[in-house]
């Protein structure tokens, strides 16, 4: 599995609400009028380690399982994943093209899998930018990548939760098998 950023970067991605909601359940006292960046500080300073881990674990769960139902409906399009035909295993290069009412959304993903052991996957979004998400556009192409058969869901090393692995499973092969 890839390496977790630091807790100070996975409180800071997460919701202002999400973080009020935190500071709520456990009972603190002072937050109500802090910014975000204060409301991270003071979270930090007043919270365990331990119980900020699992709160942001929880949190990034959710994250990856909304948006994993939202990539595998995209990666079904080759309008919106278009999925470089040079690709193999070691590198496989996708374009992003989301249309808009302003106009077009495009993003590129790459993955890079040359160690036997971890996967480099980056996409040119904000959420991969600024917040270090496996954002959708790499949930997307990752399903497309599976879908291809360039990669299989037991070998992948790069970021899957068991619960994701099923709703892979369940959407993605399941409705493969039943189109034949
Ligand atoms: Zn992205």
């Amino acid at each position: 599995m890839p390496v977790e950023p630091p807790l100070k970067l996975r409180l800071s991605r997460l919701t202002v609400t999400s973080l009020r909601n935190l500071c709520d359940a456990q009972k603190l006292s002072g937050w109500s009028n802090l910014k975000k960046d204060e409301l991270v500080q003071f979270i930090l300073k007043n919270l365990k380690p331990r119980v900020l881990e699992d709160f942001c674990t929880v949190q990034e769960e959710i994250y990856f399982v909304e948006n994993m139902a939202k990539a595998i409906k995209w990666a079904g399009s080759r309008k919106v994943i278009e999925l470089d035909p040079e690709s193999d295993h070691t590198i496989a290069n996708a374009t992003f093209t989301l249309r808009r009412s302003d106009g077009y959304e495009v993003y590129n993903i790459r993955f890079v899998n040359q160690t036997t052991d971890d996967i480099g996957t980056s996409c040119e979004c904000l959420e991969f930018r600024e917040k270090g998400y496996f954002c959708a556009h790499q949930m997307a192409t990752l399903v497309r990548c599976l879908q291809e058969g360039l990669f299989k869901l037991d070998r992948w090393t790069g970021p899957m939760t068991p619960e994701v692995e099923d709703i892979i499973l369940a959407n993605v092969f399941r409705k493969k098998r039943s189109r034949r």
